[in-house]
């Protein structure tokens, strides 16, 4: 049985947010484990 890179990815669980905890829609992979908002609050530091 021959499995679709594409289903692959769907069985993959969602994302949680390390610094607050919130799911993760679509992020790629070089962000890392944060969410736009506390991706964005570290820009600033
Ligand atoms: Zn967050």
């Amino acid at each position: 049985m021959l499995m679709k890179i594409s289903e692959f990815f769907k069985n993959l669980p969602r994302k949680k947010c390390t610094d607050c905890g919130k799911e993760i829609e679509e992020q790629h992979e070089c962000y890392g484990n944060k969410c736009n908002d506390c991706l964005g609050a570290t820009l600033y530091r």
